[in-house]
């Protein structure tokens, strides 16, 4: 059985990028019914926050990614953060195999003279390789320095592997040259596990199968491979994702809106439309389709269409997608989703129709939404303030033709006890009628004279939501104001 992992370190919001990876990761689960394990690698303890790793766990419940393994979830090869692997001794472990077997060493090199080295090489012009200073010291000194307050880490021995061969499932093999590749460390001054070294005792010890993570890691795999070819673990495949750039094609970051996922909840996307919209960042279907439920991505996701290029993320195409998300939500699943983001202009509006109603009203208008906080501003055709619906109504002209069939049509509709959509449509029909067929010279002046507004949502809707009682009153002021 295959095996995938999604290893954020909690030092920073959840980035949509790295939301990418976890998605691709519980894509690839889903399609090769593999187990997905959510790893926390919180090794950098000065910049992981517990307030961070709670984002993390925000964002994926937002996106309904549920680990099979994690921290809250347990499994059997936990535990799954990184720092708890530290206090099990996880890490020290294995390197006290590789110490012994003389693959790994001692150094005592102060910072100062790590950068003098680097200096030395950048004015050289040559890529840093360390000096191995430190690999020449005799056991005697070792024992000496280490019995000393003298700082110290474990570094790797690269060895001398002059092409070693990165297999990797989306992009071609790529031969690295290790005599290019420094010594690095492992265990870090202060105790801590390096990432290169935690990531492959983890993986091996969890036995994960396939990597999959961003490009950017690529520089990393053949240190990783040369530490499972020491420690004799048999490596994962590794399959590196396309970067995600913004619309000028570089690096996405702030510059390009938000980065943060839960940002993206709040400006009021969908989380069905964000999933579906980042699964196409890097993969893509046969066909042309762009609209995907979790179910057939979970069927129609594969490795071998993900994309060696670069993708671009497209806000606009982002709201085009959320547009049709939310056009395709349930009357009752819209007003729940929109609820939240009604500002108060909008409260005030809707308090004064019932609560099936205000569904109704909500979903009148989804065709206008492309993120949900736009319903606020398309619910004033609903507001029953008679004082700012008079208002609006002398602020505008009307001939005389358009005075005669709003007050026709005041009328006609008066005449039903009840106000329902089919009672508004034939009174409308009948005015459409006696006016020679025109739609437009009837829908347009009773629009402005009953609702107060020259564009809106259906007319039929928002006059039978209105009700008899707001319709009434409206009526006789407009008896009033167009018999003077
Ligand atoms: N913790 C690493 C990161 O967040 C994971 C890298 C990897 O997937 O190997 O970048």
């Amino acid at each position: 059985m295959k095996r995938v992992r999604f290893a954020p370190s909690p030092t920073g919001n959840l980035h949509i990028g790295t939301l990418r990876t976890a998605l691709f990761n519980w894509l690839f689960a889903k399609r090769y019914n593999a187990t997905y394990v959510l790893r926390i690698e919180d090794t950098d303890k000065a910049r992981s926050k517990p307030e961070y790793e709670d984002n993390i766990y925000e964002g994926m419940d937002w996106m309904e990614i549920v680990e099979d393994e994690g921290p809250k979830k347990g499994g059997k090869f936990g535990p799954y953060r990184q720092t708890e692997r530290i206090v099990e001794g996880i890490y020290q472990k294995q390197l006290n195999r590789l110490l012994e077997e003389k693959k790994a060493y001692y150094c005592f090199c102060t910072d100062k003279d790590l950068d003098a080295e680097r200096e030395e090489a950048k004015q050289k012009n040559r890529p840093y390789i360390y000096s191995r200073k430190c690999l020449r010291l005799n056991p005697d000194e070792i024992a000496d320095k280490l019995n000393s307050e003298i700082s110290r880490t474990v570094k790797f021995e690269v060895p001398d592997t002059k092409s070693l061969i990165v297999s990797d499932g989306v992009r071609d093999d790529i031969d690295f040259d290790c005599s290019l590749i420094s010594d690095f460390v492992l265990l870090k001054s202060d105790g801590n596990p390096s990432y290169n070294y935690s990531v492959v005792v983890d993986d091996a010890l969890m036995e994960i199968t396939d990597v999959i993570r961003g490009e950017d890691h690529i520089s990393n795999t053949p240190k990783q491979l040369l530490l499972f070819k020491a420690l004799g673990f048999t490596p994962p495949q590794y399959h590196h994702l396309p970067m995600i750039l913004g619309q000028d094609k570089s690096k996405l970051s702030k510059r390009h809106g938000a980065t943060a996922v839960t940002d993206y909840e709040s400006q009021g996307y969908l989380s069905d439309a964000l999933y579906n919209f980042l699964a196409l960042l890097g993969w893509s279907p046969t066909d042309t389709t762009e609209i995907f439920d979790r179910a057939s991505l979970s069927t129609l996701f594969s490795m071998d269409r993900i994309s060696k290029s670069n993708a671009v993320f497209d806000v606009t195409k982002l709201k085009w997608m959320n547009g049709q998300y939310i056009r395709s939500l349930s009357e009752s699943a819209l007003s729940e989703k929109v609820k939240p983001f009604l500002d108060d202009a909008s409260n005030a509006i809707l308090a004064e129709y019932s609560e099936s109603d205000v569904s109704k009203i909500i979903y009148s208008v989804r065709d206008n939404l492309a993120l949900l906080p736009d319903i606020n501003g398309y619910l004033e055709s609903f507001n029953t303030s008679f004082e700012s619906f008079s208002e609006k109504v002398k602020g505008f002209q009307f001939t005389d033709s358009e005075r005669q069939v709003v007050l026709d049509f005041c009328k006609n509709i008066l005449e039903y006890s009840d106000i329902t959509s089919e009672n508004v449509s034939k009174t409308m029909d009948i005015i459409v009628e006696k006016n020679d067929g025109k739609k437009g010279k009837v829908f347009k002046p009773i629009r402005k004279a009953l609702i107060g507004l020259e564009r809106g949502p259906n007319i039929v809707e928002i006059l039978t939501l209105l009700g008899r009682e707001n319709l009434s009153k409206r009526a006789s002021f407009l008896n009033e104001l167009f018999s003077v």
